[in-house]
């Protein structure tokens, strides 16, 4: 049964669907404006290993990830590019899912963009002032905290103190409000050549929060299962969320479980684009790693722990997954007598309850992985010596292809990623070849890594490699 730390309760709590066999969740994605940082796709990414293993367990489920695609800085940079947002954000859209599917990213099922759901955004809002939760003040229409008693649900946050500095992204609107800690629902335009929609409730655009609140009730209900976002959302954006959806609809609860992704830090700080701390994922794969070890890295340590990045530890990882690939390969090609080891069956078996178990406690990846390590590590012996029998090949390449579906880091044979070792191993056998004076094998290896995006260029200290 899987147990996940619920943020509404604070407790670790054994998560069970509304409907039978049926999860909805919903996940805060990114906001265009830029190459996504590796930061956030550990977020992406914890969704992503949540989702797969729901669907392990048998569950069917509806994934959605919002897009936002409109906010000041798209503004901001779109405006100083000379083109509108859309064309301005298309670049990032596209971007962003090259990144996903290289980091073997399963897509959600439903992608909603903020400009793409002005309408349910302003029908909420009506909805909210009908209720007497929101206000209007100068063209711009404000979120009424104190008519939602239980707002700092979520944050725990006692509002009766100060707010300010209790999160990066306080609403630091300009505008005019009843009480400081309002926040804006639709924000009037201030110029006319700014981005804004004509609307019933004047020409403006939408703050950032209601955008999740119309989009996940829209496609998932009033109340639906899971939300998840990272750690950084929980105030204000998922406090007000819960005002929002709760204050339109009167049903409570908005989501049932929510649960939080803790940061990827540099030197102990959040990896975070104003504080310029960051890598994108492209920065990694120009450098050399494998968009799998990535994957690895950022999925190694559980989501509710940070996780600190260095080359070291990405390094690292990079032969963990080395180690794993060559295991798995050695598996599919060893050639086995009929029978079953008993040893090698009890191996796989404990196997398979250690994964599990480390997933259903709350998503314990690093307990997952090491218990395939561990596996591996046995197999490999009885491969070595001779001990593997056909029945046990069968199980285990079975196992490993459950396992995989989880965390997708072997990959096909196909569509393989070439690991550093392996590039190393081809471009030292080009260089022998070229000592024999064997240019047509040497040019083959050059178009074999080509084939795979890798430029190779020889300088006078030796071959470098590049990948695409
Ligand atoms: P944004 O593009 O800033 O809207 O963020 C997209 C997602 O990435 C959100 O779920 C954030 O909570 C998450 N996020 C932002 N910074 C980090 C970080 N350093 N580590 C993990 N997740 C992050
Ligand atoms: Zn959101």
């Amino acid at each position: 049964m899987l147990k996940f730390r619920n943020t509404l309760s604070g407790q670790v709590e054994e998560f069970r669907p509304m409907r039978e066999g049926e999860v909805s969740l919903y996940y805060c994605g990114p906001t265009v404006w830029d190459f996504g940082h590796i930061g956030n796709f550990r977020s992406m990414l914890a969704t992503d290993l949540l989702s797969r293993y729901l669907r392990y367990q048998g569950y069917s489920v509806t994934h959605v990830m919002n897009i936002t695609d409109v906010e000041d800085r798209i503004i901001a940079l779109s405006q100083k590019a000379g083109v509108t947002i859309d064309e301005y954000t298309a670049k990032y859209i596209d971007a962003l899912w090259q990144d996903a599917d290289d980091l073997g990213v399963n897509r959600p099922d439903i992608v909603p963009r903020a400009t793409r759901h002005i309408t349910e955004m302003v029908e909420l809002i009506e909805q909210l002032r009908e209720r007497g939760h929101a206000y209007e003040s100068e063209g711009s229409v404000y979120y009424r905290i104190t008519s939602f008693p239980e707002y700092g649900k979520l944050s725990k946050i006692n509002f009766a103190g100060n707010i300010a500095g209790a999160s990066e992204r306080v609403d630091t609107d300009k505008y005019e409000k009843e009480d400081a800690r309002d926040f804006a629902l639709w924000k009037a335009a201030e110029s006319p050549d700014e981005p804004a929609w004509d609307t019933r409730l004047g020409r403006g655009r939408p703050g950032w929060h209601i955008e999740c609140s119309a989009m996940s009730m829209k496609y998932l209900g009033q109340s639906f299962d899971i939300h998840a976002g990272g750690i950084d959302l929980i105030f204000p954006h998922h406090e007000n969320e819960i005002a929002q959806s709760e204050g339109a609809t009167g049903v409570v609860p908005f989501a049932r479980y929510w649960i939080h992704y803790e940061h990827l830090k540099v030197n102990g700080e959040s990896m975070s684009k104003s504080k310029g701390n960051y890598y994108t994922f492209r920065d990694l794969v120009e450098q050399g790693f494998a968009p799998v070890a990535v994957r690895y890295f950022l999925l190694s340590v559980p989501y509710s722990k940070q996780l600190n990045f260095t080359f070291e530890a990405l390094r690292g990882a990079e032969k963990a997954v080395l180690g794993l690939r060559d295991f798995h390969a050695r598996l599919t090609e060893v050639r086995t007598e009929p029978g079953s080891d008993p040893q090698l069956h009890e191996a796989a078996a404990r196997a398979l309850k250690e994964f599990e178990g480390g997933l259903d406690d709350d998503l314990n990846t690093s307990v997952a992985f090491a218990a395939i390590h561990n596996l591996a590590r046995e197999v490999n012996t009885a491969i070595a010596c001779h001990t593997l029998r056909e029945e046990n090949k069968r199980e285990l390449l079975e196992l490993l292809a459950r396992f995989d579906s989880v965390l997708n880091i072997f990959g096909s044979q196909q569509e393989a990623v070439m690991l550093d070792a392996e590039v190393q191993t081809l471009i030292d056998e080009r260089q022998e070849a070229r000592r024999r004076r064997d240019f047509a094998r040497a040019d083959e290896i050059r178009q074999e890594l080509a084939a795979q995006g890798i430029t190779l260029e020889d300088t006078k200290d030796g071959v470098r490699w590049k990948r695409r």
